[in-house]
């Protein structure tokens, strides 16, 4: 895995180009948002969640799929069971993950946050592929960014409390936070 600063698209991951995204209005990037999600809800593997950041979902397939197909979202990247990780907006663009949220009295988390998806739900233990993944590439993101400290990464459900649960209880967070100490 390898960042092009250059272009903010990382080598030696998937791309799925999504077209939700704008510019980011100060170019800041100082806050890493984890997230989960799976479509349908708890059912991994089914390439929908790639298809929803891509507006291709089909409304038919599934009653949940009705709800949300209309919505136009992005996250930087997404990383599956398995470990595959896959890019679908530039580091240095917005990408339309976080809505409405507050971090650290900012709100607007989408203008200076990169936003990764892990496939999963609030209470299935997500995968060691997963974490291995998620630490590889967090490892890399504060490399490029050093404004992306270990203190300004969080969880949608942090910047939008009330509202979002993701990651979730099954996240673990004390194995993300040791492996900043020992980088
Ligand atoms: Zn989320």
């Amino acid at each position: 895995m390898h960042l092009d600063r250059a272009t903010g698209w990382c080598h030696g991951v998937r791309h799925c180009p999504s077209p939700n995204f704008n510019q980011r209005p100060a170019g800041e990037i100082s806050l890493l948002v984890i997230h989960n999600i799976s479509l349908p809800p708890g059912q991994f593997g089914t390439g929908r969640v790639q298809q929803f950041f891509q507006n291709a979902l089909q409304r038919c397939e599934h009653p949940f799929f009705e709800e949300i197909a209309g919505l136009q979202v992005s996250a930087h990247f997404l990383i599956e069971r398995d470990g595959a990780v896959t890019q679908f907006v530039s580091c240095l663009d917005r990408a339309w993950h976080a809505g409405v949220s507050c971090f650290d009295g900012r709100e607007g988390c989408n203008d200076f946050s990169i936003g990764i998806e892990l496939e999963g739900t609030d209470h299935e233990p997500f995968s060691d592929a997963q974490y291995r993944a998620l630490i590889e590439l967090c490892r890399l993101l504060q490399g490029a960014y050093p404004a992306i400290t270990p203190e300004r990464v969080c969880g949608h459900s942090d910047i939008a409390p009330g509202r979002k649960t993701d990651p979730g209880p099954a996240f673990d967070w004390q194995r993300l936070r040791a492996a900043f100490i020992t980088c």
